[in-house]
C-alpha cells in the first residue's frame, strides 16, 4: 500500500510518500511560498534533488505540482498517481470531538471547520490540501490526523482552567494539547523500548523543538500537557511566550494600543527565546551568542531549561510513577548540553544522566546510567509515519 502523508501550513506544504510494506520513505518534499511570488517545490530522493520552480497561486496548484513530480519520468518514483492507495492530512485541532484519527467525511469536515474558531491560521490551511486532493485524486480517500487527538484521554483536573465553568460549557475553552502524533509515537516506541505492555507505560515525553511541549503519559495514554488551547501555553518556545500572567497580556496591549490580534502575533512570533534573547529562535544560535557572552542568549537558555524541569518534576508527581522521560524534537534530540542542564537536579530522586551516552544526537537511546530510578531516553519523533499508520490503519 502506497500512502501518501500531507501536512499543509497557510503557504507552505510538505509531503512524504510511503511504501507501508516496508513503512519506507519513497520520496519527500516542501512546496513554500504558495499564493507569494517566487513558489518552488524541492523534492529529495536519495540524496537528489528535484525542484519545480513554478507560480502556485493556491494549494490546489502546488499539490498538482506535487503530483507533477511524483511521477515525474525522471525524478519521480511512480508510474501513475493510481499507485496512491490513500491520503493522511496533518490536522492540527480537532477539538473535542476528534479523538482519534478519521476517514474524512462530512461530519469530520464539520468538527474541523468548528476547532477552526481556536486554529485560524492552521486549520483552513490544512482543509485547503484536503480540498485540493479531493479535487486531484477524487476517488482516494483522504484521513485526518489530529494533533490535539492524542490529549483527548486528559481527565478534567488537568484540561479545565480556573475560568468561570461556563466558558468551558459554551466555547469549549479548555486546554486540548498538542503535538499529539508526536507524543502518541514517543510513548509507543518508550513502551517497546521499555519492554513494557503500552497500559502499562507511565512516561513524560519532552517534544523540544521551535515548539515545544512536554506531555504527561498515564498508563500509556496523555494525562497532562503543557501546551493549551492554543499551542501558546506551557514552555518557553522559538517565537512563543509560553506560560504568562495573563495580566500582562492587558496591561501591554492597553500600554502599546494593540488590537487583540497584534497582541497574539506578538506573543506567537516575536517572544519566546526570541523576545528575550533579541538573538534568534533558532537554538544554535543561542548556543553560539551565549558562549560569546551574551547574556540575554544565556537568560533565553536558562529560562527554557528551568520551565521544562518545572513540568518534568510537576508531571512525574501527577503521574506517580514515571518508568522514562524521554527527549524529542530538534532540541530535545540533538542538544546534548540542554538534556544535560535540564537533568540537573533530578539526581535527588535517583535520576542520573550517563555523561558519555548523552553524547548523541538523534536515534534512539538510553541516556541514563544503569542504576537511574528512571531510565533518560533520546528517540527522534516521525510524525509522518504515525500519520502513514492510521491512515492505513482507517482505510484497510
Ligand atoms: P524542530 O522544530 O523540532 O525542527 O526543532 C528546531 C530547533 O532544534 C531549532 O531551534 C534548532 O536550533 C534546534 N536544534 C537542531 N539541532 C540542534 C543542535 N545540534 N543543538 C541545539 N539545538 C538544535
Amino acid at each position: 500500500m502506497k500512502i501518501l502523508v500531507i501536512n499543509c501550513g497557510s503557504s507552505s506544504l510538505k509531503y512524504q510518500l510511503f511504501d507501508m510494506e516496508n513503512e519506507e520513505v519513497l520520496v519527500k518534499g516542501l512546496v513554500e511560498r504558495i499564493g507569494i511570488e517566487g513558489s518552488r517545490l524541492v523534492q529529495k530522493k536519495n540524496g537528489d534533488e528535484f525542484i519545480i520552480e513554478e507560480p502556485m497561486e493556491n494549494h490546489t496548484q502546488a499539490v498538482g505540482h506535487v503530483f507533477d513530480a511524483l511521477v515525474d519520468s525522471e525524478n519521480g518514483v511512480l508510474s501513475s498517481l493510481d499507485e496512491i492507495d490513500a491520503v493522511g492530512h496533518r490536522f492540527v485541532h480537532g477539538g473535542e470531538k476528534m479523538t482519534k484519527s478519521a476517514l474524512i467525511d462530512d461530519e469530520v469536515k464539520e468538527a474541523i471547520n468548528e476547532a477552526a474558531k481556536f486554529a485560524p491560521l492552521h486549520n483552513p490551511a490544512n482543509l485547503m490540501g484536503l480540498k485540493a486532493c479531493e479535487e486531484l485524486l477524487p476517488n482516494v480517500p483522504n484521513v485526518a490526523v489530529f494533533d490535539t487527538a492524542f490529549h483527548q484521554t486528559m481527565p478534567a483536573k488537568t484540561f479545565l482552567y480556573g475560568i468561570d465553568y461556563k466558558y468551558y460549557e459554551q466555547e469549549a475553552i479548555r486546554k486540548y494539547g498538542f503535538h499529539g502524533t508526536s507524543h502518541n509515537y514517543i510513548t509507543k516506541r518508550a513502551a517497546d523500548l521499555l519492554g513494557k505492555d503500552l497500559s502499562q507505560t507511565n512516561i513524560i515525553s519532552a517534544h523540544l523543538g521551535n515548539g515545544s511541549s512536554i506531555t504527561a503519559v498515564k498508563e500509556g495514554k496523555s494525562f497532562d500537557t503543557t501546551m493549551g488551547l492554543t499551542p501558546l501555553e506551557g514552555l518557553v518556545m522559538g517565537t512563543r511566550s509560553g506560560d504568562l500572567d495573563p495580566t500582562v497580556v492587558t496591561y501591554i496591549e492597553e500600554k502599546e494600543n494593540l488590537s487583540p490580534s497584534q497582541m497574539n502575533d506578538l506573543l506567537n512570533k516575536k517572544s519566546g527565546v526570541l523576545g528575550v534573547s533579541g538573538v534568534s529562535s533558532d537554538f544554535r544560535d543561542l548556543e553560539e551568542a551565549a558562549n560569546n557572552g551574551n547574556q540575554r542568549a544565556q537568560y533565553a537558555l536558562d529560562m527554557f531549561t528551568t520551565r521544562a524541569k518545572r513540568y518534568i518534576a510537576g508531571y512525574m508527581a501527577e503521574i506517580e510513577r514515571c518508568d522514562a522521560i524521554v527527549f524529542t524534537g530538534g532540541i530535545g534530540e540533538n542538544s546534548i548540553e540542554l538534556r544535560e542542564e535540564m537533568m540537573k537536579g533530578f539526581e535527588q530522586f535517583g535520576i542520573k544522566i550517563d555523561k558519555e551516552a548523552n553524547e548523541v544526537r538523534g536515534g534512539e537511546h538510553i541516556i541514563s546510567t544503569e542504576d537511574s530510578k528512571v531510565k533518560v531516553m533520546v528517540v527522534a519523533t516521525n510524525e509522518e509515519l504515525m500519520i502513514a499508520r492510521d491512515t492505513q490503519n482507517l482505510v484497510k
